[in-house]
C-alpha cells in the first residue's frame, strides 16, 4: 500500500517535536513525512540574546533540520498557500515557479512573525528580535557603535553611539537588554575614548513592571539587579515613533540612541492570514485534539495556533515549551487517527519559567519553586543546554559559555559595509537628515513627505532655507559625486520616509546606468550654489520681498482626489490658467494638476498593457497622481520658491498657509517673480539716472 503523506509546514519547536516522534513510531512504508521550512535549520530562540551579546556563536543556536530529523524529507522551501479543499500545498520550488503537492494530512506550524509595523519608524530604525539574522545583525551593529564611539570626537555623537534602547520588557526584551549591557560594559576596557559610565542601556516598557509573566518577587529581583548592573528602566512608558535619532516617547522627552531593539508584539504569518478557517486573535482555532476546527486532515500547532489547554482551560501561551508539547501530542493524535484510536485533548502543566537578566544572573520558577541570582543563572544554562537538539550543539554551546566566563567577548565584526545597503528611514518634522559639512554616506530618495534644504554662508551664519523637496525628489548626489562634505543641511519639514542608498552602491549605479548619470549631472548643475551667485543682483532684489506680495489667487473650483480623469480634463479646459488644485475633505492640499501631469498620465497609460488599462476616463485622480505635491508656505521667501521651481523644472507652485497648516492660500509663478525682478531693475536704473543728473 502507498504510504500516507504528511506535510509539515514549519521548522521550529512545534514542527520538529511533531516530526521526530512521528518518524520514530511510523515506518517509511507507512508514512512519508515532508517538512517544508523557509530555513534549513531550527532556531533555538532562548539563545538568540546570547548570540546578540557575543557570548555564543550563531551556529550553536541553530540546528540543521536534516541532521536532526533523519528519515524526514526536509525541504528548504517556502509554502505560499495551503488549499484545504483540495488537500494541496503551493510552494516556491526555487525556480521562481509555484509547485503544488498533494497531502493526506497537513500540520501547520509556521509560528509568528516579528511586527515592527505597529509603531511609526520602527521598521526603518529598529532591530526586530525573532530570527537568527536579527541576532547576528544586532551583534554587528552593537560592536560597530563601540567602534564609532571610539572614533568620534564629538561628545554628543559619542553619547548617541553608546545609548542602547530596548522596547518591551517581556522575556526577550529583558534577555537582550541584559546581554547588550554585559557585552558593552565588559568591553569598555579595550577602548580609550569612553568608559563604563558613558554606556546607557534603557529598557522601555508600557506596564508598571518588567517580566509580567513571572512572580512579583522574582520580577522585583530582576528589576533591582538590572538597575544595579546599570540598566535604566522606563516603566509605564510607550514608544510613539522611532527615528534615526532615537525614539519618541508618549509623555516623556525623546530618548536618543543609535540602537533600538523592538521586542513587542508579533504578527500573524501571511500564510495563516490567507487561510479561510476559524481564528482567535489571528491564530488558527483548533479542536482540543489540535485538528483545525471543521477539518479532518489539517492540524495547527505552536505559535500560529489557538489551542485551549485542557489542564487549565486557558489558551496555550506562545512559548517554546508549549509548542514542543503540542508537537509531540499532535503526533500521537495523528497516529491514533490513522489507526482508529481515540484522540486526546491537549493538556500540559507548564514546568516553569526561566529568564536570564545578564551578568551571570537569572530568575527561575521551577515546579512552583522560586530561584534567583547566580544559582538560577546556572540552572537556566543547564536546562537550556540539555534542551538543545543535538549532542554536538550541547558541547559547542557549553564550550562557548565556558570560554565566555574565562575570556573577554569577541569584538570582531564582519559585514560592516553599509555603503552597499539600501535602507528605509523615517524622520519627524524638524529632524535633520544631514548637516552641512558632514561627510556624505547615502543618496536619499523621498518616498513621502517634504524636506527643506538649508545653507549657511561665510557672510551669513544663520541657516537659510534655500529650497523645498517633496515626494519623488532626491538629495545627497552632489556631495557623493564630488566626494566632498555636504554643502547644505537637509531638515524634515513634515513626517518624511526615505529610501537611502549607500555610497558604494550609489557610485556603481551612477557610473553604469546612463539615464541616472544624466539625470544626476543635470541636478548637480541646476542645484549648484552658483545659480544665485551668477545672479547676485536678482538675489539681492528678491531678498527684500515677501511671498505674500507675489501671490496669485487660487485657481478656481478645486478638484477632489475622487474626481475622474474625464471630469478633471473638462475642468482643466475651463480653467483660464491650465492649473488646478486637488484638496482633501479638510480643504488641505492633496495634489496639483496641470497640462504636464496630463501628458505624464497619457504616457503612463500608453505603456500599460491594454487589458489592464480599464476605462481610462473613469479612473480617479487618486490612482493617477502623487499625493503631497511640492509646495511652499507663506513664511518661505521668494528665493526659496524660485529655487524650488527651478529644481523641479516647473513654472508655478501652490502656496500653503504654513508648514503645519497645508491649506492653500494662493500660487506663485516664475513669470511673476521674473517680472518683479525686471521692475526692480528698471526702478533702480531710473534711481541711478536721477542721482547722476
Ligand atoms: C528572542 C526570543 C526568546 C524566546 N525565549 C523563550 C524562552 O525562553 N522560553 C520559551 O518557552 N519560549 C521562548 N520564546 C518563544 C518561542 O521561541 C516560541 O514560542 C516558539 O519558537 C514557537 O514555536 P513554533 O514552532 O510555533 O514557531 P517557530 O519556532 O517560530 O518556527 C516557525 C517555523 O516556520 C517556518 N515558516 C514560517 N512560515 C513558513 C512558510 N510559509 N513556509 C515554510 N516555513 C515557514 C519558519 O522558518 C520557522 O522555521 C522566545 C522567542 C523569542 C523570539
Amino acid at each position: 500500500m502507498k504510504p500516507i503523506r504528511v506535510v509539515v509546514v514549519g521548522g521550529g519547536f512545534a514542527a520538529v517535536q511533531f516530526a521526530k516522534p512521528l518518524r520514530s513510531k511510523l515506518t517509511s512504508a507507512e508514512c512519508e513525512i515532508l517538512l517544508f521550512s523557509r530555513e534549513n535549520h531550527m532556531v533555538f530562540h532562548p539563545l538568540l540574546a546570547d548570540v546578540a551579546g557575543a557570548s555564543i556563536n550563531a551556529d550553536a543556536a541553530a540546528a540543521p533540520l536534516r541532521q536532526m530529523l533523519p528519515g524526514v524529507g526536509c525541504r528548504t522551501e517556502r509554502v505560499e498557500r495551503i488549499d484545504l479543499a483540495s488537500s494541496e500545498i503551493e510552494f516556491d520550488d526555487g525556480s521562481g515557479a509555484l509547485a503544488r503537492l498533494h497531502y493526506d494530512h497537513v500540520v501547520i506550524a509556521c509560528g509568528a512573525e516579528s511586527n515592527l509595523g505597529i509603531i511609526p519608524g520602527m521598521s526603518d530604525h529598529a532591530f526586530a528580535f525573532k530570527v537568527m539574522r536579527d541576532a547576528i545583525d544586532l551583534r554587528q551593529h552593537v560592536v560597530r557603535q563601540m567602534e564609532q564611539a571610539e572614533a568620534s570626537s564629538d561628545p554628543d555623537r559619542r553619547r548617541w553611539h553608546l545609548n542602547f534602547i530596548v522596547v518591551g520588557a517581556g522575556f526577550s526584551g529583558v534577555e537582550v537588554a541584559g546581554e547588550i549591557n554585559e557585552l558593552v560594559r565588559s568591553s569598555t576596557r579595550f577602548y580609550r575614548n569612553f568608559r563604563k559610565d558613558d554606556v546607557v542601556v534603557t529598557l522601555v516598557h508600557s506596564q508598571d513592571q518588567i517580566l509580567p509573566e513571572v512572580a512579583p518577587k522574582l520580577r522585583e529581583f530582576a528589576k533591582k539587579r538590572m538597575q544595579k548592573a546599570g540598566i535604566t528602566m522606563l516603566l509605564n512608558t510607550r514608544a510613539g515613533a522611532a527615528t534615526h535619532e532615537g525614539i519618541e516617547l508618549n509623555d516623556a522627552p525623546m530618548l536618543h540612541g543609535a540602537t533600538i531593539v523592538c521586542t513587542i508584539r508579533t504578527a500573524i504569518s501571511p500564510l495563516v492570514q490567507h487561510l479561510d478557517v476559524p481564528k482567535a486573535r489571528g491564530r488558527i482555532r483548533t479542536a482540543p485534539e489540535m485538528r483545525i476546527e471543521g477539518q479532518t486532515n489539517a492540524w495547527a500547532i505552536g505559535d500560529c495556533a489557538h489551542i485551549v489547554n485542557a489542564f487549565d482551560s486557558k489558551p496555550s501561551p506562545p512559548t517554546g515549551q508549549f509548542a514542543e508539547r503540542q508537537g509531540r501530542q499532535a503526533a500521537q493524535n495523528l497516529i491514533r487517527v490513522l489507526y482508529g484510536g481515540t484522540t486526546q485533548p491537549f493538556s500540559f502543566k507548564a514546568l516553569g519559567q526561566l529568564c536570564s537578566i545578564g551578568g551571570y544572573q537569572a530568575v527561575a520558577e521551577m515546579l512552583g519553586v522560586h530561584i534567583s541570582g547566580f544559582l538560577a543563572w546556572f540552572l537556566w544554562r543547564g536546562v537550556y543546554l540539555f534542551k538543545l537538539p543535538t549532542w554536538s550543539r550541547r558541547i559547542k554551546v557549553a564550550l562557548d559559555w565556558a570560554w565566555d566566563v574565562v575570556f573577554p567577548r569577541d569584538l570582531s565584526f564582519l559585514n560592516t559595509n553599509t555603503a552597499e545597503d539600501v535602507t528605509h528611514a523615517y524622520y519627524r518634522p524638524g529632524d535633520f537628515i544631514h548637516q552641512q559639512g558632514e561627510l556624505a554616506r547615502t543618496f536619499s530618495i523621498i518616498e513621502d513627505g517634504e524636506v527643506e534644504i538649508l545653507q549657511t554662508t561665510e557672510t551669513n551664519q544663520e541657516a537659510k532655507i534655500v529650497a523645498v523637496l517633496g515626494k519623488g525628489d532626491f538629495f545627497g548626489e552632489a556631495a557623493l559625486l564630488g566626494n566632498r562634505p555636504h554643502e547644505t543641511s537637509v531638515r524634515a519639514r513634515t513626517v518624511v520616509h526615505l529610501v537611502q542608498i549607500g555610497s558604494a552602491l550609489f557610485s556603481q549605479l551612477a557610473g553604469s546606468f546612463a539615464p541616472l548619470r544624466d539625470l544626476l549631472a543635470k541636478a548637480v548643475t541646476r542645484r549648484s550654489g552658483d545659480f544665485w551667485r551668477r545672479l547676485p543682483l536678482a538675489k539681492s532684489l528678491l531678498a527684500g520681498e515677501t511671498l505674500a506680495s507675489l501671490l496669485d489667487p487660487l485657481p478656481p473650483e478645486p478638484l477632489s482626489a475622487e474626481t475622474t480623469l474625464a471630469d478633471a480634463l473638462g475642468a482643466l479646459n475651463q480653467s483660464g490658467t491650465g492649473e488646478l488644485l486637488i484638496l482633501d475633505e479638510k480643504q488641505r492640499l492633496w495634489g496639483t494638476l496641470d497640462r504636464d501631469d496630463i501628458y505624464d498620465i497619457i504616457a503612463r497609460i500608453a505603456v500599460t498593457p491594454t487589458d489592464k488599462r480599464g476605462d481610462v476616463g473613469q479612473r480617479k485622480l487618486s490612482d493617477l497622481l502623487l499625493r503631497n505635491p511640492v509646495c511652499v508656505s507663506l513664511d518661505d521667501s521668494p528665493l526659496v520658491a524660485s529655487a524650488t521651481m527651478i529644481d523641479h523644472g516647473i513654472a508655478w507652485l501652490p502656496v500653503v498657509q504654513s508648514k503645519d497648516d497645508p491649506r492653500p492660500v494662493g500660487c506663485v509663478r516664475g513669470e511673476k517673480i521674473g517680472n518683479r525682478i525686471m521692475q526692480k531693475i528698471g526702478h533702480s536704473e531710473a534711481d541711478h539716472a536721477r542721482a547722476a543728473n
